[in-house]
């Protein structure tokens, strides 16, 4: 049994590495991706709406009890599906509340989980046959395939149906990645080593015209993205063709909305703007300018800034038939109570931010 300093160390250990993976944007983006230890019978994982690149400044986890958690999967029990019904009260003082992905950090039976939403993970989890092409690149490891299934007792039950005794890699199908292993070194590992065996060269893109993205936004609200990065997704016009033909992953609903709005030949931003909302669409966050870059709307918060840089991440590695989210899919994420709790936080965040 564990000592006390033990626990503490791989407590140490954990926030060491949850603040490494959060701070780069090729893992993890906003307050997508999570980690966990489990300590005796307790599950700390990240709180819903916290980000991982602050685990050494804020308390980011918060305790689970996981015998009853379990208990609540296995019996589809809609409690599992937040599982705030299992948080330890007086380990909580922040009142937090788990991920809105706990039920897969539970269902692992490794003390260390750590979930990604990785860039090479996704464009290749995002693609039609996603299971074969990851299959070849992770030949002999002990991985799963989940296809796509909304967070919480969906996901849960799906992963409980494919995994195995042994298997320590899950590959969420447009979604991203899981590893699990017993000290969080041996996760560590694990995620560096299945990452590179998945990794690819992303396409390269032009550079972005700003001059004439700052004339096409002049008198509209929409402005420049904080992050460059973000511009690839319009001026490869691969990548542009790839995201205006759909949703490739949860967290763009979330954080850009569904689809992506895609401005024409003599589109302004404020005339793109209005032509997807007289479509009866909300003001876009953001709006792709063919071949010379995107447009943020003026209040996207820091959340839809990492998601506008992950679609161009994503999409520049994607080169075959994509897999879409459903409108069905797309529907349940905005209108699920837990979601809308960690939209609500990054708002939040957001305005502390600015
Ligand atoms: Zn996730």
């Amino acid at each position: 049994m564990a000592g006390t300093d033990d626990r503490s160390a791989e407590f140490e250990a954990l926030r060491n590495l949850s603040t490494r993976v959060g701070a780069d944007p090729l893992l993890v983006q906003a307050a997508g991706g999570n980690t966990s230890v489990k300590q005796d019978d307790v599950l700390w994982i990240k709180a819903s709406g916290t980000w991982l690149m602050n685990a050494g400044r804020d308390e980011i986890f918060v305790p689970v009890r996981l015998p009853p958690l379990l208990r609540a999967v296995a019996d589809v029990d809609p409690a599992a599906e937040k599982a705030e019904a299992f948080v330890v009260a007086e380990l909580n003082p922040g009142g937090l509340r788990p991920s809105i992905e706990t039920t897969v950090h539970a269902l692992m039976p490794q003390r260390v989980v750590v979930h990604v939403h990785c860039v090479e993970t996704i464009s290749l989890a995002a693609q039609a046959n996603a299971e074969a092409l990851i299959g070849e690149r992770l030949k002999g490891l002990d991985w799963a395939f989940v296809p796509y299934c909304r967070p919480g007792l969906p996901l849960a039950r799906a992963i409980a149906e494919r995994r195995s005794a042994a298997t320590d890699i899950l590959v969420l199908g447009n979604h991203g990645l899981v590893v699990a292993a017993d000290t969080v070194a041996q996760a560590e590992t694990l995620l560096g080593r299945v990452c590179g065996l998945l990794a690819r060269t992303p396409r390269a893109a032009p550079e972005p015209d700003t001059d004439a993205l700052v004339r096409l936004a002049a008198g509209s609200d929409y402005r420049l993205p904080a992050k460059p990065e973000a511009h690839a997704v319009a001026t490869d016009l691969q990548s542009c063709r790839i995201a205006a033909a759909g949703t490739l992953y949860p967290d763009h609903v979330i954080f850009l909305g569904e689809g992506s709005v895609i401005a024409g030949p003599a589109d302004t931003a404020a005339s793109a703007a209005e032509r997807a909302m007289a479509e009866g669409r909300d003001a876009p966050v953001e709006i792709l300018f063919p071949g010379k870059g995107v447009l943020l709307r003026r209040d996207a918060n820091a959340g839809a800034e990492a998601l506008a840089r992950c679609l161009a991440d994503v999409t520049a590695r994607v080169d075959g038939e994509v897999r879409y989210l459903t409108a069905q899919d797309a529907h349940q994420l905005i209108n699920w109570d837990a979601e809308k709790y960690r939209q609500e936080l990054t708002r939040r965040m957001s305005a502390r931010l600015q």
